[in-house]
């Protein structure tokens, strides 16, 4: 631990050097060169220090962070190549070698971005990346009312430069919806994710800086102070790598759903917010006002917010009508389909069958093996009867160790049968507790009533289900329809 905290600080140490020895050189007159040397030496220094943090930390995938380093290598000689060809004033056509390094490295730094978002979340969490992609149609209209059109302005340049210089917001963009994606979506919180974000953030924010001053001025005159902040971003990036929490950094997280947050909820905000903003703006300073454009991606943001709002809906419904522990249906399920097939059969005159399912001692089951394995067993019965249950009948947990099961259309014979059948189900062969074998058993209380009312039915199944406990348990017993205790198996 006092290693790795000395190592973090020398590194840190280094940076505030040399970012204070480059701004320093950079405004005393040095020569271009030489005033670059401090930067090269972070840059340089990024991918090295990437690879030990992996190295000597082992987090349990280490692929995210050697691809992160990889990229770190190619800016590094993209740097280089870069301050080389201003130093020798090459004169190559865009997109230069530079360039192309550069762009290799967008690729490569948002490849390993999103190995760490599919490490982190189970499955695509579709939420989160449509919350990612609100924020970047707000920033994207951003780019391209404020850096893309003015970049692409200038009617002088060729079209391959066009190109390439427009290719940067571009991939920033790109980083961007990963980088929000990201934070958006589930995994650990902590000082590894927000060193990675605040490096991300400041290398987007100072790219847009760069672009924007060399819109409004032609040249970049405050490029001293923007690679001040390039170098505190790779800083940030590498004690990121050296930071010992990066082992739990991509833990999978057990839920997929992201949560309302404030935080989430007021990035949202402000991004839906952004094209109305702008146009307001615009129109106020007397702009041209891109109505095209804005009316366009508020009506992109207004589908997506749709698509959340609905996917929220079914996700709720879902949760309401499905047992968190067993996977059954919920009690509240239940009662709706038991209403619905009642009124039915009051139009119909067809039977509706009931069945309530108890399990045996399950209490001894608890104090003997503890409430996890109870759980254990609750889930396993659940299971049998699901597997033992005909199409079109609905099993349900009804409360804690209680099961239901509605048998629409079904008549006394074939009910009895069907609680014949998923009581041997479950008790045919023991539980495996994870080494112990148990022998689980329930109790059926069946109930079949033609035009039935909801509570009569129930009340009905409910005393047959007594009934088969006071007869000795682990057996079927159908109500007669005055609810009286009728066959006994
Ligand atoms: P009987 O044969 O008469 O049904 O005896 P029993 O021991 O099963 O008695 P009862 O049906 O009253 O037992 C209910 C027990 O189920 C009490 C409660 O602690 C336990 N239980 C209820 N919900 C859960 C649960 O979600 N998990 C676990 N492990 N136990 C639960
Ligand atoms: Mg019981
Ligand atoms: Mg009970």
């Amino acid at each position: 631990m006092r290693r790795d905290r000395w190592t973090a600080i020398a590194w840190l140490g280094v940076l505030a050097f040399c970012v204070g020895l480059r701004v320093h050189l950079g405004s005393n007159g040095s020569s271009e060169l030489v005033a670059q040397l401090p930067y090269m030496a972070v840059s340089i220094g990024t991918p090295f220090v990437i690879v030990y943090g992996t190295i000597r930390h082992r987090p349990p995938h280490r692929a995210g962070w050697f691809v992160l380093a990889a990229a770190q290598v190619f800016y590094a000689i993209a740097d280089g190549v870069s301050v080389a060809d201003e130093w020798l004033s090459g004169e190559f056509l865009e997109p230069t070698p530079a360039d192309l390094l550069y762009f290799t490295y967008y690729l490569l730094i948002s490849a390993a971005v999103l190995v760490f978002i599919r490490r982190r979340t189970p499955g695509w969490d579709l939420p989160s990346g449509i919350d990612a992609l609100v924020v970047a149609i707000s920033a994207g209209l951003l780019s391209w009312i404020y850096i893309l059109e003015p970049l692409t302005a200038d009617s002088e340049l060729p079209l391959n430069a066009k190109l390439t210089q427009s290719a940067y917001p571009v991939l920033d963009l790109m980083l961007l919806i990963l980088a929000v994606r990201l934070v958006m979506g589930q995994g650990t919180r902590g000082a590894v994710l927000y060193l990675l974000l605040s490096s991300l953030t400041l290398m987007l924010g100072v790219d847009t800086a760069y672009l924007a001053t060399s819109i409004a001025d032609g040249t970049s005159v405050t490029v001293v102070y923007l690679d001040a902040v390039w170098m505190v971003s790779l800083g940030l990036l590498g004690s990121a790598a050296l930071h010992p929490a990066i082992r739990h950094f991509d833990q999978r997280s057990d839920t997929a759903l992201p949560d309302a947050s404030p935080a989430r909820l007021g990035v949202l905000s402000i991004a839906v917010l952004m094209a109305p903003g702008v146009q307001l703006i615009q129109w106020l300073r007397g702009d041209p006002v891109s109505v095209p454009l804005i009316s366009g991606a508020c009506a992109v943001m207004f589908l997506l917010v749709l698509a959340r709002m609905s996917g929220l809906v079914s996700a709720q419904r879902k949760a309401a009508v499905t047992d968190g522990l067993t996977g059954l249906r919920t009690r509240r399920y239940f009662s709706e389909v038991l209403a619905v097939e009642c009124r039915r059969a009051a139009r119909t005159g067809h039977g509706v069958g009931l069945l309530m399912i108890d399990v045996d001692h399950f209490k001894r089951i608890n104090d003997g093996y503890g409430h996890p394995a109870g759980d254990r067993v609750l889930r396993e019965v659940a299971h049998r009867l699901n597997a033992g249950n005909r199409a079109g009948s609905v099993v349900a947990r009804y409360g804690g160790e209680e099961f239901v099961v509605l048998a629409p259309h079904t008549g006394p014979e074939e009910l009895f049968a069907l609680a014949e059948r998923l009581r041997s189900e479950v008790g045919g062969l023991p539980v495996d507790l994870g080494g112990d074998l148990l022998a689980v058993t329930v109790s059926v209380g069946a109930a079949t009533l033609s035009r039935p009312q909801p509570d009569a039915l129930l009340n009905a199944a409910d005393e047959a289900l007594y009934a088969a406990k006071a007869a000795g348990r682990n057996r079927s017993v159908l109500a007669a329809p005055q609810h009286l205790a009728g066959k006994v198996a």
